[in-house]
């Protein structure tokens, strides 16, 4: 694959206890790079960049690399892996964050391999924004960014948030975040606010109520995927922000209509991620099956 459409993903690698209405979770293999990096795979090559204790199982990695992600940026060290503790409501609509132990990520400081700085497309997963910057600034010339990013770093970390949007070309953020970013409840308003901010393009991701593309040309919408087997939306996000860039990277352009087609392909992929808990059902969904959603999708708005 050539580097034009690669995707180099930064972002959390992480041992997740998760308790879910299902029952209760521990070690479940997850983070918003490893989300985000399966999603990108089934479109292009991604290498991936994060870092891993001694406690990360080794044939997650392996298992990603059969999946054309490059895991040559991804440090091991000696160290505990991140770990997020989540605990969802009974209908999985919200959820609270119980724990959030950054351990290696710390003090991660990456270098980024050869072939990582010569992708064409970045997605800046979710992960402390000075991180994000840090991985861009090692970017040759990339032809598309994206970044994710959540409440806790909006709360904490706000300057070094502001130096990342001032920096990318497209920002994907759940409702809840954009309203807290942008200081406002309306989600127009607050989409124009924090487009000002830096990123030309806002995809604002809504749950169950699909997502909304911010641009110069205006307004899309996709619905979401109605599903009959809600297990886990971890990673749902994550999923994807990676798929959508992952499609732009396979289409090597990122115009409205090139985003309108990768909306639909990040919903579709996302909707396979809430079926399985943690990276589960996203490792053994097929290009057709993905293909069946994504006429799914379509159909449902048509
Ligand atoms: P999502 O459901 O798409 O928001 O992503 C869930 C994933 O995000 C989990 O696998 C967590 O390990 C990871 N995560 C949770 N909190 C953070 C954080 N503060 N920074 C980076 N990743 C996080």
């Amino acid at each position: 694959m050539s580097d034009a459409s690669a995707v180099t993903v930064v972002g959390s690698v992480a041992l997740d206890d998760l308790q879910l209405p299902s029952g209760d979770f521990q070690d479940v293999v997850g983070g918003a790079a490893t989300f985000a990096s399966l999603a990108a795979s089934l479109f292009t090559a991604v290498r991936m960049v994060g870092v891993v204790g001694a406690d990360f199982p080794e044939a997650s990695l392996s298992d990603l690399e059969r999946r054309g992600v490059d895991t040559s940026g991804v440090e091991r060290t000696k160290g505990t892996t991140f770990k997020w503790v989540g605990k969802y409501a009974a209908n999985l609509a919200s959820r609270e964050t119980l724990d959030t132990q950054l351990n290696v990520f710390a003090d991660f400081r990456p270098t980024l391999p050869k072939t990582y700085r010569e992708a064409g497309y970045l997605l800046l997963g979710n992960i402390h924004p000075s991180l994000q910057s840090d991985v861009l600034s090692q970017m040759q010339k990339p032809k598309f960014v994206a970044a994710d990013t959540m409440n806790l770093w909006i709360d904490i970390e706000r300057a070094a948030l502001g130096k990342v949007l001032a920096a990318i070309d497209c920002l994907i953020i759940n409702d809840e975040e954009l309203r807290q970013l942008a200081g406002v409840h309306n989600i127009r308003q607050a989409a124009k606010i924090v487009r000002d901010l830096g990123p030309r393009i806002l995809i604002c991701k809504r749950g169950e109520y699909g997502a909304l593309l911010f641009d110069d040309l205006g307004i899309a919408f996709v619905p979401a995927y109605p599903l009959e087997t809600e297990l886990d939306p971890t990673g749902a996000g994550d999923s994807f922000a990676g798929a959508l860039v992952g499609r732009l990277a396979q289409l090597d352009r990122f115009d409205h209509t090139a985003l309108r087609d990768a909306l639909g392909y990040g919903t579709a992929v996302a909707s396979f991620c809430v079926e399985g808990v943690g990276t589960d059902r996203l490792r053994s969904v097929t290009p057709t099956e993905v293909a069946e959603r994504l006429a799914a999708v379509r159909a449902l708005a048509s």
